[in-house]
């Protein structure tokens, strides 16, 4: 059994096809999808997939590159939904200097808020971070410091062994998706390593993020499966430990069975 703890099942390549998408997930021996969020509209979609479909459980939140376009209530609404007992997360929200949509200080701003509401609500947070590694070490230094090891998971990890090991040292959670099966990755693999098998999560990223041997088509639930093995491979356990022992991490984090 497997969990897929981070998929955008809203997204318009779902439309046509999502139950066969999901058929091909449990097929393949993944029990549990977390679909999430990037604003309001999309959190509001990923909760009311989850009504629809029984598999998925859903995140709510702002992602950093879509706060400047917040419409006035759509934080109201965020705080509204993470009150749905199929909502068993925060996020997405963090911080990203890749892409240059939303000024840094906005979204500094929406970090804390959704680190706050996690808090506030006893819900893990997930963590959106791209080049900006630093600043995110930084504002959850501060929130640690505060009040101590914070329930999250760093998503699609794709930083260096310092930033996995300052997350790590205040309780979080190290997420792979499908970057860790491409050939030229090595040095994220070796980051892998050394991240604790109680700590460890997979994901897809769905529908981005694809890992081989199906890079560059869409991605899906069921190729967590790719990213699974890619990384028992990295453990040097079998794939079963290795999805056995994450969907254990994942259950306890989420608190979903
Ligand atoms: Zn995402």
């Amino acid at each position: 059994m497997l969990i897929d703890t981070h998929a955008h099942l809203d997204d318009d390549r779902f439309r046509d096809d999502l139950p066969a998408v999901l058929d091909r997930a449990t097929a393949a021996g993944v029990s549990r999808i977390l679909t999430i969020g990037v604003d309001a509209d999309t959190s509001a979609a990923a909760v009311r997939l989850t009504e629809q479909y029984p598999v998925l459980a859903a995140v709510v939140g702002i992602q950093p590159n879509h706060v400047a376009e917040m419409k006035p209530g759509d934080w109201e609404r965020v705080l509204e939904m993470v009150q749905n007992p199929r909502v068993v997360a925060v996020g997405e929200t963090g911080l990203d200097r890749y892409w240059d949509r939303a000024p840094f200080p906005l979204q500094e701003e929406f970090f804390d808020r959704h680190l706050q509401l996690a808090r506030e609500r006893n819900l893990p947070v997930v963590i959106h971070c791209r080049e900006a590694e630093a600043d995110v070490v930084r504002m959850l230094r501060a929130a640690f410091e505060r009040h101590g090891p914070i329930a999250a998971v760093m998503h699609s990890f794709c930083g260096d062994s310092a930033t996995a090991q300052a997350c790590l040292a205040m309780g979080l959670h190290i997420s792979f998706a499908g970057m860790l099966t491409f050939k030229n990755n090595d040095s994220l693999r070796q980051v892998a390593a050394t991240i604790p098998l109680d700590r460890v999560l997979v994901e897809t990223d769905s529908p981005y993020l694809t890992p081989m041997p199906f890079r560059g088509k869409r991605n899906e639930p069921a190729y967590v499966a790719h990213t699974a093995a890619c990384l028992a491979g990295v453990f040097g356990i079998s794939v079963e430990a290795l999805a056995e022992k994450t969907t254990e991490n994942a259950r306890l984090l989420f608190k979903v069975i």
